[in-house]
């Protein structure tokens, strides 16, 4: 009888990871530094679900800060760099964005991030000349995108952290569609990618983090081909002298962000621009984010505020 009861908690695992012939299929691997998972619900395609894996995997060696053979960590080394055509893309829509955003998205906050990671390693803030000499190296204007050659002023380094995740579940997504799939799952550390609808067409349910109880929900979101992305200091920061600095940057002070939002969640077709905008609606802070959001067609967000509302736009479509 034991002997049963282990077989069959033996098949009941192998089917949740995928081993058995029915869908849904699902792959988890700790990639772009966080746990990713792709679950497939219409298909047992196993070698476009290894593909999908593999193309996150390459993706992130390009995109990636602290890969030493990545494009990324080539431009920072100085100099007129060739990189590749998705790479010169990705970063031409990031520098697009920072205009767009009037500079709250920033793909050049390098050395602020590295300013604020010696700042909690030494547990002692910043003094103002450092941090003025880290920031003469922030801005968008100081990157120069020429077909696919990509030269930064001296001093100036680029970090994708804020849209790599967005950009590379865009491609996973693409990648699926173009294999067949049209009910799919990408999560990417929390960046959801919903691939069409659930298999009997409803659509897909995704719960959003309570900030001040991440194991807590504030909502749950009703999406169909859609990307919901979330930004928020709860999760990632800076710990110095006791006190708590969130890791999203404001790129025109230098100094981690802190206003009336605790988490900002953009619902987009896009996910690369999910990614880009929640980080800058963090930035902005709640009145610039909702005008941003309301003057840019089929993009919705849900708003956490400090006060402890949610506010959501009016395209968001909520599950009770
Ligand atoms: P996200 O979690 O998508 O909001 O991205 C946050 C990450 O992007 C940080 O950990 C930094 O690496 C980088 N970053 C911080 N502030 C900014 C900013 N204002 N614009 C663009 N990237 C940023
Ligand atoms: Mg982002």
């Amino acid at each position: 009888m034991k002997r049963l009861l282990t077989l069959c908690l033996l098949a009941a695992l192998l089917c949740f990871c995928g081993g058995c012939t029915g869908a849904p299929l699902s792959r988890t691997a700790m990639l772009l530094d966080t746990t990713c998972t792709v679950t497939l619900y219409d298909s047992t395609d196993e070698a476009l679900l290894t593909s999908c894996m593999t193309a996150i995997a390459a993706d992130e060696q390009c995109w990636s800060r602290t890969d030493p053979n990545s494009d990324v960590s080539a431009v920072n080394s100085g100099g007129a760099v060739t990189v590749s055509e998705d790479t010169a893309a990705l970063l031409a829509t990031s520098l697009e964005w920072s205009t767009r955003t009037d500079g709250a998205f920033d793909i050049t906050t390098a050395a602020l991030t590295a300013l604020w990671q010696t700042a909690e390693e030494q547990n002692r803030l910043p003094d103002n000349a450092t941090l003025q000499k880290a920031l003469d190296t922030v801005g968008a204007g100081k990157v120069t995108v020429d077909g696919n050659t990509v030269t930064c002023e001296d001093g100036t380094q680029l970090d994708l952290g804020a849209v790599a995740k967005g950009a590379i579940a865009d491609r996973a997504a693409a990648l699926l569609k173009d294999g067949g799939c049209r009910s799919a799952l990408i999560d990417l550390g929390g960046n959801i990618v919903a691939v069409g609808s659930k298999p009997d067409g409803t659509p897909f349910h995704i719960g959003i983090a309570d900030p001040q109880n991440p194991d807590a929900l504030v909502t749950t979101v009703a999406v169909t081909d859609m990307a919901v992305v979330t930004s928020g200091s709860y999760e990632r920061g800076y710990k110095i002298a006791d006190a708590w600095y969130s890791h999203i940057l404001d790129p025109r002070t230098g100094h981690p962000v802190s206003n009336d939002l605790l988490s900002v969640t953009i619902l987009s077709p896009s996910s690369t621009e999910a990614d880009v905008l929640s980080t800058a609606c963090f930035v902005l802070g709640y009145n610039a984010a909702a005008a941003l959001i309301d003057s840019l067609p089929d993009t919705d967000a849900v708003f956490v505020l400090a006060d402890g509302r949610v506010v959501t736009t009016d395209g968001v479509q909520t599950v009770f």
